[in-house]
């Protein structure tokens, strides 16, 4: 695909995410020769900064490029530094955009890039509303000589009707095809593997379905705790985090049916149809059957003493956020009837793993009496981090007398492919933008969705009657209970078991 002559705004760009994944994205590109060749990149935020300043800030002392630009030569950083320039914003960003606008127009004219602009929302979220009306004030958001483009980060609400809020006062301003809603992990390659393995192999699609899968399980595991964000954890919590987006995103790309092409709206308009599919749980009875929430307490991991949730620096002490979720459901359609699909995402777990377990159903008459083979299903592990690959798992004889069955791998990890190149999420991202493919990036009906099915799970957790806290050790695989919600189909499956 072309990538047109192009800027690049980024608003809060003295932040945290601008410095530790969009610059060192850039970079990268800027290495394996992606960007245009008329592009510049002009930060804005309200830290005062000189071009130089800030350059020397995201680029020649910044720890996140020490690796990446460690073997270049001066010219070459130099080439990639010196596109990079800087803009100080009012107060609140809530200011007149005459001279951002003018020094957009005077950039433009330098470089000659065209007006072609990506706006990317590096902010607090509270702020992406106020930058969109800002924006369209001074007409930078029109198209009439070329493309705008406004690339938005999660949270995208905090619930249902603050989602649709933020939709709605974005569309004011900007199209809906003019925006891009990032989820870091629909640029990760084994997340759209997914897509190829179901839909480009005839040996999977034919058994993706209620006659053959036995149950789903989608593990999102982090090691560390909160670290610095207590503050902002505390008020987000493990749904919000991690479960109403990326890992619905998994979800619907697992639920979804075959799109009748590859194009994104294609793509977009499946996984819609997906999301919707998912049971409402509305009954505090079923959401307590099928809900889990918990909190990691202090404990000792290989001698580190580790402090619990509620010691963290940022939370508050009665803090009733929960660092795991655990969910049950159910996926009301032709394809899923009756399938249990079990989910959960914590911190400070065992290891650091995002897998999806599909389970096939044992077969229906088992001939191999007393083997190991009752206890073994067919299991497909798509293995999202770290390790990336897809992993299938089947029963094979014993050498020797009998039918003695044991489990054989038939693992594919993309690192055996030395030779390719894997991008990072968010450079694939940033490439897919410049070149106008939302496939990636979350439509405002998805977005809306998924709040759709996450906000009575909310709304019982802080509202509900009698709803428990469990509490886990840092470094265990969650609290007991968990198991309870899976016991129907056994146990939850340890990622660190091969
Ligand atoms: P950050 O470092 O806290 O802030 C980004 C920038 O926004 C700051 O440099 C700050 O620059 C500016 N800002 C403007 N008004 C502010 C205010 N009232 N309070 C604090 N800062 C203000 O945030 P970030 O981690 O880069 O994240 C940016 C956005 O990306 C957020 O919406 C976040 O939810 C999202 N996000 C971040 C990550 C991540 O890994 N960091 C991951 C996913 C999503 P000035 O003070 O110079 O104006």
């Amino acid at each position: 695909k072309k990538t047109e002559n192009q800027m690049l705004v980024i608003f809060g760009a003295s932040g945290d995410l601008t410095a530790r994944k969009l610059i060192p994205s850039l970079f990268n590109l800027y290495m394996a020769d992606q960007l245009p060749k008329n592009y510049v990149v002009l930060g804005v935020s309200r830290s005062n900064l000189s071009d130089e300043a800030y350059r020397e800030r995201v680029v020649y002392n910044s720890s996140f490029l020490t690796e990446k630009t460690k073997n270049i030569d001066e010219a070459k950083l130099k080439g990639f530094a010196d596109k990079l320039y800087y803009e100080d914003i009012g107060d609140d960003y809530d200011t007149d955009y005459s001279n951002l606008r003018k020094r957009v127009e005077s950039l433009k004219e330098k470089h000659n890039t065209s007006g072609n602009i990506i706006y990317y929302l590096s902010t607090p979220p509270t702020l992406y509303e106020t930058i969109a009306h800002r924006l369209s004030e001074v007409r930078m958001n029109t198209q009439n000589n070329g493309w705008k483009r406004l690339i938005v980060e999660k949270p995208f609400g905090y619930s249902l009707e603050t989602a649709k809020k933020l939709n709605k006062g974005l569309h004011q301003y900007f199209k809906e095809n003019q925006i891009y809603r990032i989820d870091h992990y629909l640029g990760k390659e084994t997340v759209q593997n997914l897509l190829v393995t179901r839909f480009s192999n005839s040996i999977f699609e034919p058994l993706w379905n209620r006659n053959y899968i036995q149950h789903v399980e989608i593990t999102n595991a982090e090691s560390v705790g909160v670290e610095k964000r207590g503050g902002y954890y505390d008020k987000s919590g493990a749904l919000r985090d991690m479960f109403q987006n990326h890992l619905l995103q998994i979800v619907s790309l697992v639920v979804m049916e075959p799109p009748i092409g590859s194009e994104a709206e294609e793509i977009r308009n499946e996984k819609v149809k997906a999301l919707k599919s998912l049971r409402i749980m509305t009954d505090e009875k079923e959401l307590a059957e099928n809900t889990i929430r918990a909190q990691y307490v202090g404990s000792t991991i290989k001698g580190e003493t580790v402090k619990g949730y509620r010691d963290e620096d940022g939370v508050d002490p009665n803090s009733t956020t929960e660092t795991y979720a655990a969910v049950k459901f159910y996926v009301d359609n032709w394809r899923w009837h009756g399938v249990p699909f079990y989910v959960r995402t914590a911190k400070r777990m065992p290891t650091k793993v995002t897998e999806i377990v599909i389970h096939f159903k044992k077969p229906h008459h088992q001939i191999f009496k007393g083997s190991e083979m009752q206890e073994m299903d067919n299991k497909l592990i798509v293995r999202i981090q770290p390790d990336e690959g897809i992993l299938i798992k089947f029963g094979v004889k014993v050498p020797g007398q009998g039918f003695k069955v044991e489990r054989a791998n038939l693992d594919f990890y993309y690192s055996s492919l030395v030779e390719t190149y894997v991008m990072e999420a968010y450079e694939r991202l940033l490439l897919d933008c410049m070149q106008g493919d939302a496939t990636l990036y979350a439509r405002a009906d998805e977005v809306e969705a998924a709040w759709e099915f996450v906000d009575p799970i909310l709304n019982y957790w802080k509202n509900g009657k009698d709803v428990r806290m469990y509490g886990y050790g840092a470094g265990a695989w969650g609290p007991e209970n968990a198991d309870d919600l899976i016991e129907e189909e056994g146990y939850w499956r340890n990622p660190s078991e091969n």
